[in-house]
């Protein structure tokens, strides 16, 4: 999901930029043809062209990473090529394309193209400006690359905090519903190609609707939060917790021993029993479990640990039920 928003958001800037650049050195083209000034025209014909496959391959394809560097690429051989040609004033045409650059390529390439191309223009330029010049273009196109790169820092920082947190649920920062099911069907489409068959785990807490109506809504929320804390640190980080509904959960334990998951459900649930989240009264949960069996889709699997929940519930709760494909667990047993 995030990696699909990294895509859109380079495409865009590719398809932008792309555009953007092909507008802006087709004019130029022209002009210099009809100067006969033919060394630019041909460079800014080139270019042009190029940003106009660009944009058309982009378009066709959503491919982004080679474009990107491509455009890269075209960007600094532009301005230095102008610079070559035209005289150092033109350096200034550097510094939006180092700013481009950071878009396409990302921070790391972008600051190392950027400084081999200035590096290459003050090379160029030398013995063309006065010294103190020298200093002013090379230290202005430095701190340009400086706040380009703090700048796309902080956006993909906070690019990956937005993602992250549409993952997880707003009281208890467990993951969230739409987590879970990402995870769940990820599971079922891998099923094929490993070893054992992933394992789900439900579990509700008992007689919640209670404790809102003696203790009020911010106790029952004190309550979903704490459980949340003490389920997490007991479980490994490869387990991961989701908040599925109001007081409702799941886990999808990763890297286990075959039809564990029984057993670290139990765990969980005495876990629960013997922690005192509330002075008042004793917390419950009840769980079901579920292995996944082959040709299942993710909801018919979910299904099954839900009906195994009810079934712990109708047993009396704070207890675990496991739904028939947890049959294999005895010849498991067995066997090993
Ligand atoms: P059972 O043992 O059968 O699960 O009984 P229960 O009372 O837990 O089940 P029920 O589904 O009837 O009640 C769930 C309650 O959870 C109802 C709802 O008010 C409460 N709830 C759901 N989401 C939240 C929440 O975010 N905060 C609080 N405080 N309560 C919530
Ligand atoms: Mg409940
Ligand atoms: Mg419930």
């Amino acid at each position: 999901m995030s990696m699909s928003t990294k895509m859109l958001f380079e495409r865009r800037v590719i398809l932008v930029l792309a555009g953007v650049g092909a507008l802006a050195v087709l004019p130029f083209a022209v002009i210099r043809l009809w100067q006969q000034d033919w060394a630019i025209a041909a460079v800014d014909s080139i270019v042009s062209s190029v940003f106009i496959a660009i944009f058309a391959y982009v378009w066709n394809t959503e491919k982004t990473t080679i474009p990107g560097f491509v455009i890269s690429i075209f960007f600094l051989l532009t301005a230095t090529l102008t610079v070559v040609l035209k005289g150092p004033q033109n350096i200034a045409w550097l510094y939006p394309s180092m700013i481009g650059v950071f878009f396409l390529v990302g921070r790391k390439w972008g600051v190392t193209v950027n400084v081999i191309t200035i590096a290459i223009v003050m090379a160029v330029i030398w013995n063309q400006v006065e010294p103190l010049d020298r200093l002013t273009l090379l230290l202005s196109a430095l701190a340009t690359n400086a706040f380009a790169y703090v700048f796309a820092l902080s956006t993909a920082k906070q690019r990956k905090l937005l993602a992250e947190q549409a993952r997880r649920d707003g009281l208890t920062q467990a993951l969230n519903r739409r987590a879970f099911e990402e995870q769940l069907n990820w599971l079922v489409s891998v099923h094929q190609r490993i070893h054992s068959a992933p394992e789900l785990i439900i579990f509700d807490i008992d007689h919640f609707k209670s404790i809102n109506d003696e203790f009020g809504h911010d106790q029952g929320d004190r309550v979903l939060i704490q459980l949340t804390r003490i389920i997490e640190a007991r479980l490994r980080a490869t387990d991961q917790l989701y908040r599925i509904g109001g007081e409702e959960f799941a886990i999808l334990p990763l890297e286990t021993q075959p039809y564990h998951s029984d057993s670290l459900a139990d765990e969980l649930r005495q876990l629960v029993a013997e922690s005192s989240l509330m002075a008042e009264r004793s917390i419950t949960i009840s769980a079901g479990v579920a292995a996944h069996q082959p040709d299942e889709t993710a909801e018919q699997w979910f299904k099954r640990a839900d009906k195994a929940l009810y079934e712990a519930k109708d047993a009396g709760r704070n207890c675990v039920k496991v739904s028939p494909s947890f049959d294999d667990t005895t010849q498991h047993a067995a066997a090993s």
